[in-house]
């Protein structure tokens, strides 16, 4: 019997499955937070899916636990290959030990908006740099779909308002900016491809693309066989306050008190990270049936909660308070930000179903089982 999270909306995958070998999947950084998700729903569906990951923030997925869990459907479906998207030579080897690679989504990346103020040319070599190597290979070896893991930071805050895609672009840390570009970088590309063909040019080469901005990803699979444990240490506010939860630390930092939001604090748009595999899922369906395909989408909730809110939830589900105390506005923070989703609504038939508790209470439940088992 499939758990819930893994019984997932399948439409388009039901017509691929008449073809005789299913869709492969090349997921860089699929061993991370999201991406190690979106291979257990991308599994689910039917794809096969090659991971490709430096293992520099996850450990390998799957684990043992998770590959036995996986045995319901055929273990051989899923390849894990270490390496790095820095290193050109790592990605083409990918190419040329796979028969065909129908789509690549792009995960593989360095996300904390702190780090990337103290080290923005690591955040630009490996965000950027990274994203053209994967590019150049999939031209070379004739890949011409790719899904993009971008951001919502790249909007730089919504003044209160949802934000929808057409809104100002207006990034508030290196880490937002190399976001920015890789979009732009992958539109080019795009574009510069549509054009060749138009004129007949048989060098063109085809690139297809769902940009996927993402709000705040927070949660983990019901059952707890994975979750959100970073090997860096964390920045943001959900593996935080497990931290204090758990004890490792005493108490919460929250940084601002003082923003125009319902209770000064900072407001964001969380995303249960099974919602956001299968909008993974409901892309790359639309992408493999779309010729001709750029689009820019948002992934959220369109609904905000402050930090003080989330601590409640979290205060309701693990029966004690969690110590807080304020401290200044960090760097690059916003306000508020949150999500206008109605495109992917009606592109993606896509929605995202759970709410605030059933994030906290996933997280929770993830590591609990974490720490206790030390998978
Ligand atoms: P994560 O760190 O858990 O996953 C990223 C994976 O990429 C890790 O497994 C890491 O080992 C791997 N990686 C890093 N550098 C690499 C390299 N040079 N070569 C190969 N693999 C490398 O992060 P995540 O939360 O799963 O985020 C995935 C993507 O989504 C990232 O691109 C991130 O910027 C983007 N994103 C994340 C969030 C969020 O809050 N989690 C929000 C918006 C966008
Ligand atoms: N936050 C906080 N303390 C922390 C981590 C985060 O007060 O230790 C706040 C942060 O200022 C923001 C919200 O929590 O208002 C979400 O932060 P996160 O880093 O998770 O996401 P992002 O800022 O990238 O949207």
């Amino acid at each position: 019997m499939l758990e819930r999270d893994l019984v997932i909306p399948c439409t388009v995958v039901g017509l691929l499955q008449l073809r005789e070998q299913m869709p492969t999947i090349l997921v860089t950084g699929g061993s991370g937070f999201i991406g190690s998700h979106t291979c257990i729903s991308l599994l689910s569906c039917g794809y096969d899916v090659i991971i490709f990951d430096n293992h520099s923030n996850s450990k390998v997925f799957p684990s043992l636990e998770v590959a036995s869990f996986l045995s319901i459907n055929n273990p051989d479906r899923i390849k894990i290959i270490h390496g790095d998207i820095c290193k050109p030579d790592d990605i083409e080897h990918v190419f040329l030990a796979s028969e065909k690679i129908d789509a690549v989504i792009h995960f593989a990346g360095l996300k904390s908006i702190p780090e990337s103020f103290k080290n923005p040319s690591k955040y630009w070599s490996t965000n950027v740099a990274g994203t053209i190597n994967i590019l150049n290979c999939m031209a070379k070896y004739s890949c011409e779909n790719i899904i993009f893991s971008s951001s919502a930071t790249i909007y730089g805050g919504g003044q209160g308002k949802q934000i929808s895609e057409s809104d100002l672009i207006n990034p508030t840390s290196p880490y937002g900016w190399t976001k920015f570009i890789s979009e732009k970088i992958i539109h080019d590309q795009h574009k510069a491809a549509k054009e060749s063909a138009n004129s007949c040019d048989e060098t063109s080469k085809t690139i297809n693309a769902i940009i996927l901005r993402y709000f705040n990803p927070v949660g983990a699979i019901k059952n707890g066989i994975i979750g959100e444990s970073p090997l860096l240490s964390a920045t943001n506010l959900f593996p935080t306050i497990m931290k204090v939860i758990n004890g490792e630390d005493s108490q919460l930092n929250i940084f601002g008190n003082d923003w125009p939001t319902i209770d000064g604090t900072g407001v964001r748009d969380y995303i249960h990270v099974m919602d956001l595999a299968e909008g993974h899922v409901a892309a790359i369906n639309y992408l493999l049936a779309t010729p001709n395909c750029f689009i820019e989408l948002n992934l959220g909730t369109g609904v905000g909660y402050s930090v003080l809110q989330v601590i409640n939830t979290f205060e309701q589900i693990v029966g004690h308070v969690i110590p807080h105390t304020f401290h200044a506005r960090r760097d690059g923070d916003v306000a508020s930000c949150v999500a206008d989703s109605s495109l992917a609504r009606k592109i993606l038939k896509w929605k995202a179903k759970r709410e605030l508790s059933e994030m906290c209470f996933d997280s929770w439940n993830y590591w609990s089982k974490y720490l206790g088992s030390n998978l």
